[in-house]
């Protein structure tokens, strides 16, 4: 069997599409390769020693499915599940046939950890070089892969996406801006991918180095994922740089990046229906939602042979966005990701997600790209400090001749979360930095036992 990046023929790709027949497939089509993947993937689920059992209790198999909807009869699987069965309980095939195991970035708790084949890691790689073509990347980009390489999939996820692509991949890794600013310019890298936290502040080292990114680099196209960001710091970044910044989503436990994609239209993230079988239930009930509404998203590997999961629930809030992409792609589209089930917070009863107050502070131009809320108990109450980066364009040196400014951020902050929030403007680049994910929320409550 030829392997799926079989680039010495994808480099001949002149058309609008990586695999046209996968991608714009009709909706009778797509459903009936589906079911038949779908019943691939639970006979091989049911070698797991997970699944196996959870099957026969429940009296359930590959037979038990008629359509694609009768996955309702199956029970889902949670985060906490992968961890109660670490690390080898959802292995469905001998481990001497697994070549590589990744896990997730532990933003929530527990790494998980994902086994591979090498159908798997063949098939993955494949869908983030349809993923990176879909937003305008071809076979003569160079692509400049910064963020951490190793367990996190961001990494070689990339990597071996470009690769299968055709793209000239430089392995940069995460941090030392300067240097990635120097591959930039001797290898005339035309495509970034980094996390959107980062790009921000590696734009301050263009700044500080004087170089013009239009001028000075070749810099065209951007890929921004793996941590929440709205709309607006979006818009920020492809200002910053001048070019556009596409979304990609992905987790670990679904590979990695590949699983949703924006196309150069940039109307939502297009999710891989043929790879992935992906449901939005209300977190509460469990029920599906109804259609357009914001769940949670809930996903079926169709295309992996070691670690099928099934109804993973990934904690991720979003919604299918209506109606046909103007790319003639038919994967539905999801909405961004407003955030997690599990990183809202509550404080004097209002639930926030950290997105909503993201969403305020970059309509702000006085302030900066970073900022960090801070949860806190003060006299028996709780309390939100917002610590807020100021501009370097707008700092004068005087944080409190901005008295105006931080009362502007408290009255908007409070109409959009309904809870007056403490706000402290910062100096520029005053906030610790992540070379990860950034961290946006602190919750000093727990540690305070309160
Ligand atoms: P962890 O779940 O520990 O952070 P992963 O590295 O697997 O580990 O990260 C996957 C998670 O990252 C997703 O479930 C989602 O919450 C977040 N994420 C990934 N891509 C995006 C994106 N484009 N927009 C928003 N959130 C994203
Ligand atoms: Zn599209």
């Amino acid at each position: 069997m030829l392997p799926l990046c079989d680039f010495t023929s994808h480099r001949k790709k002149k058309g609008m599409y990586w695999q046209k027949d996968l991608e714009t497939m009709t909706a009778s089509q797509l459903e009936a390769y589906q079911l038949q993947k779908l019943k691939e993937t639970i006979s091989r689920a049911g070698q797991s020693p997970y699944y196996g059992a959870l099957f026969k209790k429940k009296g359930l198999s590959a037979t038990s499915l008629n359509a694609v909807e009768n996955i309702g009869l199956f029970p889902m699987t949670t985060k906490e599940d992968l961890r109660g069965n670490f690390p080898y309980g959802f292995l469905a095939m001998p481990l001497d046939n697994t070549i590589r195991l990744h896990c997730s970035s532990g933003t929530t708790g527990n790494p998980t950890v994902i086994f591979h084949n090498r159908h798997d890691l063949d098939s993955w790689a494949n869908l983030v070089a349809r993923s990176l073509f879909a937003a305008g990347a071809r076979p003569t980009d160079v692509f400049q892969n910064i963020c951490g390489y190793g367990l996190f999939t961001g990494g070689l996820g990339f990597q071996y996406g470009a690769e299968c692509l055709g793209a000239l991949t430089i392995p940069a890794g995460a941090g030392n801006s300067k240097r990635q600013i120097q591959l930039m310019q001797n290898f005339g890298t035309t495509v970034v991918h980094a996390i959107p936290s980062y790009l921000t502040r590696l734009h301050t080292f263009f700044e500080e180095m004087g170089i013009d990114i239009a001028r000075d680099t070749s810099l065209r196209l951007l890929v921004i994922g793996a941590e929440p960001h709205t709309e607006a710091q979006r818009q920020r970044i492809q200002e910053l740089f001048g070019i556009k910044a596409f979304n990609s989503f992905g987790l670990s436990e679904m590979n990695g990046p590949g699983v949703a994609f924006e196309c150069e239209h940039q109307t939502g993230l297009h999710l891989w229906e043929d790879a992935f079988l992906a449901e939005i239930v209300n977190p509460d009930s469990l029920e599906p939602v109804a259609e357009g509404e914001v769940g949670e998203l809930v996903m079926t590997t169709l295309d992996r042979q070691a670690m099928p999961l099934i109804r993973y629930r990934t904690r991720d809030l979003t919604r299918f966005l209506p109606g046909d992409c103007p790319c003639g792609r038919t994967h539905r589209r999801i909405d961004r990701i407003t955030g997690r089930t599990d990183d809202m917070f509550i404080v004097k009863g209002c639930n926030i997600f950290p997105m909503q107050v993201e969403k305020i502070l970059m309509n702000f131009p006085e302030i900066g790209h970073d900022y960090l809320i801070v949860l806190e108990t003060i006299n028996g109450v709780d309390e939100m400090l917002i610590k807020v980066e100021v501009s370097r364009n707008w700092f004068a040196g005087e944080l409190d001749a901005l008295e105006n400014l931080r009362r502007r951020i408290v009255d908007e902050v409070r109409d959009e979360v309904l809870l007056t929030p403490q706000v402290k403007l910062v100096e520029p680049g005053a906030l610790p930095k992540q070379e990860g994910k950034a961290v946006r929320v602190q919750d000093l409550r727990k540690s305070e036992g309160a």
